[in-house]
């Protein structure tokens, strides 16, 4: 993947952009950037990975429905000012692709937040829109999918069929081609393979 020129394509559409080669200089710099606020994070294999909850609460008032289950957990992260979220899949001219079944982690990234922050791998990185359309819903969702109990196909055979399983979990595609008004959007790039 080239890397530059997805960097490139982020900033012309308005993205802030930070390039770290591994996950602890990520989570680093996070720690350094939100100081003394409400924090909420999305499902994230990644921001578990790097450690996020447990590091951004030194500091913060941190909302994570994967530490502290529930619906008062997903309503107060959809309130902070800071949200963080991953991506399912990302593209070199610069746009950034979510799935969700409950919603939550997509209305995150659009609506509540005064800054958000996209973190990912380069594994999330593909060359154009419809390899990281393949990517979000073969890859990303399957895997996602083998989190919960239920009928759907992907978890027979690990493949996405569009199903339509009372269990299924990918409901809605958000694609973000800039940052929302009146929200900061940064992406913080890592060179390590994270996330689903
Ligand atoms: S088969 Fe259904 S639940 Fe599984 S990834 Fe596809 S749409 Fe989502």
């Amino acid at each position: 993947m080239d890397i530059e020129k997805a960097i490139h394509n982020f900033k012309l559409r308005g993205f802030s952009v930070q390039h770290f080669a591994a996950g602890e200089e990520a989570a680093a710099y996070l720690c350094g950037q939100i100081r003394n606020t409400t924090v909420g994070i999305g499902g994230s294999k990644t921001a578990d990975q790097l450690g996020l909850y447990e590091k951004l609460s030194e500091q913060n008032t941190v909302f994570w429905h994967w530490r502290v289950p529930g619906p008062e957990t997903l309503k107060k992260a959809n309130a902070a000012a800071v949200y963080i979220t991953g991506a399912n899949a990302m593209t070199e001219d610069g746009e950034i692709l979510n799935i969700d079944g409950r919603g939550n982690r997509l209305a995150g990234q659009v609506f509540g937040s005064k800054k958000l922050y996209v973190v990912a791998g380069i594994n999330k990185l593909c060359p154009d829109f419809s390899s990281a359309l393949e990517r979000a819903r073969n890859v990303a969702a399957v895997e996602n999918c083998k989190r919960f109990a239920g009928k759907q196909p992907c978890q027979v055979d690990g493949k996405c069929h569009d199903c339509r399983s009372a269990d299924r979990i990918c409901r809605a595609l958000l694609v973000l081609w800039a940052p929302m008004m009146d929200m900061e959007a940064e992406v913080i790039l890592i060179d390590e393979e994270l996330g689903m």
